[in-house]
């Protein structure tokens, strides 16, 4: 017996959608879940239906599971979830195409058009991307393009200041099928997000439309696939295909240059896209205007559209990554090391990421708790390099005129806190940013026994741990001493 959602269904329903708006979040709620109706309630399996078959897709494959955990302790009874296709609102959701299914249908056992979900007892749903397009459609388009890294998403990067504006373009390339600006020339220095970014655009334009074709690539590839093209005459073949393209992006382009007749093949491939009105993503490790080595007229073609450069990371989105990160992993990593981490390793993300995960391998190794002392074993080489040398006296300059005191204040025997606080601090940032050893730094304080350098390193470590501002003042400190 098939019953229309009863108020009961329909209330466990809204629960269901408010505990999903939670977990998930209002961005991805909103994109994906808000759409959905309840259609109807068949005993212990609930119909959803879904605007359009790309919807159904996506949502099958991210969020299935979820549903159905969610609805069953809302309510035991329920065992599964279907999903089926089902135009609202007079149409299909705004700005998104329909896709059928092609070729078979997904489960001819059924002939109600409508899909079985998941049942108690399925496998977990993949959480792969499915992609409706038949496959001999893409194929050539395939092997052509690099495969797209899944875990470089829109999702899993972190937006501060230095990179805001870059994501807020790439996000729009992706999204919008009007062209915005073309190309998109992503520019910015190695490790900083280029390739993830034009991954995560990836990712999110074959999301909104699984029939865009994009093609991403490394300006390596492309003259590889250039090269080998002349070499067995199939150059129409290879022009073709690539003008054939939604969405082309390429990557490093810097690697193009001085290559002659690669960068003529680029140019008019490129030209031949935007006539075309086809979006071209672009990224390199400088900007068009320092692209040496390429014609003029390309240099100039390539900035014509929105040139997009991501600066070097802060300390605040260091931070973030490394919280990101250290989430992604699974691992519980202390305040005081996260911060260390971001103080230290300043270069670029790749070096902080790997920087992250030696540690947490290495305290799952030995089943040790990860600790500043740790961290600082485990990176030795690698701190060492990032190390500018500081002496003792630029930490005791810096210091005094922080706390606005007198030079002298740093050798004196005064105890008042207002002097004797800030000649710890000295001495801690002494013992963290060079190598000498407890009695030489003593030395440099007045001649100060080591017991005392030792003394104020535990005090400044205790304190630090329960007070922001000094905190804080240990991390600005630190960070102009070493920059
Ligand atoms: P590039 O291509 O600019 O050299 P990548 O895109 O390869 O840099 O980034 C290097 C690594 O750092 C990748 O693992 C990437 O996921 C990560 N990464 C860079 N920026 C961010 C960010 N803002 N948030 C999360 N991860 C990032
Ligand atoms: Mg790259």
């Amino acid at each position: 017996m098939i019953l229309q959602p009863s108020g009961d269904i329909e209330q466990q329903w809204q629960r269901v959608r408010a505990l999903l708006h939670d977990e998930i979040g209002a961005t991805a709620y909103g994109t994906w879940l808000k759409p959905l109706r309840l259609a109807e309630c068949d005993g212990d399996r609930v119909v959803i239906s879904v605007p359009t078959q790309f919807m159904r897709d996506w949502v099958v494959s991210n969020y299935a599971d979820r549903i159905r955990g969610i609805w069953n302790q809302v309510n035991p009874a329920i065992r599964s979830i279907a999903l089926n296709v089902k135009a609202q609102d007079g149409g299909a959701a705004r700005g998104q195409r329909v896709v059928e299914p092609s070729g078979e249908p997904r489960d001819p056992a059924r002939s109600d058009g409508v899909t079985p979900l998941v049942r108690r007892d399925d496998p977990p749903v993949a959480t792969s991307r499915r992609d409706p397009v038949a496959p001999e459609t893409v194929r050539p388009l395939d092997e052509l393009s690099a495969s797209l890294d899944p875990r470089f998403t829109f999702e899993a990067f972190v937006v501060g200041k230095p990179n805001e504006f870059a994501v807020a373009a790439a996000e729009r390339i992706a999204e919008s099928t009007t062209l915005p600006f073309n190309p998109l020339f992503l520019y910015g220095g190695v490790g900083l997000g280029k390739t993830h970014l034009m991954h995560a655009i990836g990712w999110r334009a074959k999301q909104l439309d699984p029939q865009r074709r994009v093609i991403y690539l490394s300006a390596e590839k492309f003259m590889y696939q250039f090269v080998r093209a002349l070499r067995t005459k199939g150059t129409m073949e290879f022009k073709e295909l690539f003008r054939s393209v939604d969405l082309l992006m390429v990557d490093d382009v810097q690697f193009i240059s001085g290559k002659d007749s690669t960068q003529e093949e680029f140019f008019h491939t490129f030209n031949a896209l935007v006539d075309r009105g086809r979006s071209i993503v672009i990224s390199a490790d400088r900007s068009p205007s320092d692209l040496a080595g390429l014609e003029e007229r390309i240099r100039s073609r390539l900035g014509q559209g929105l040139v997009a450069d991501i600066h070097p990371t802060t300390f605040e989105l260091r931070l973030g990554i490394l919280d990101a990160k250290a989430e992604q992993l699974g691992a519980e990593v202390r305040r005081d090391v996260i911060e260390f981490l971001a103080d230290r390793i300043t270069s670029n993300v790749r070096e902080l990421e790997g920087a992250l995960n030696r540690i947490v391998h290495q305290a799952s190794l030995t089943s040790r708790p990860v600790t500043i002392e740790m961290a600082q074993e485990v990176l030795r080489d690698l701190l060492r390099s990032h190390e500018r040398r500081v002496t003792i006296e630029e930490i005791q300059r810096m210091v005094v005129e922080h706390y606005a005191i007198r030079m002298s204040d740093m050798s004196s025997s005064r105890r008042a806190r207002a002097v004797a606080r800030p000649r710890q601090v000295a001495m801690y940032l002494a013992k963290q940013l060079t190598p000498r050893s407890l009695p030489e730094i003593g030395k440099k304080f007045g001649g100060r026994d080591h017991t005392t350098v030792m003394h104020a390193i535990r005090q400044i470590e205790k304190l630090s741990a329960e007070d922001r501002v000094l905190a804080d003042d240990l991390a600005q400190l630190k960070r102009r001493l070493q920059n």
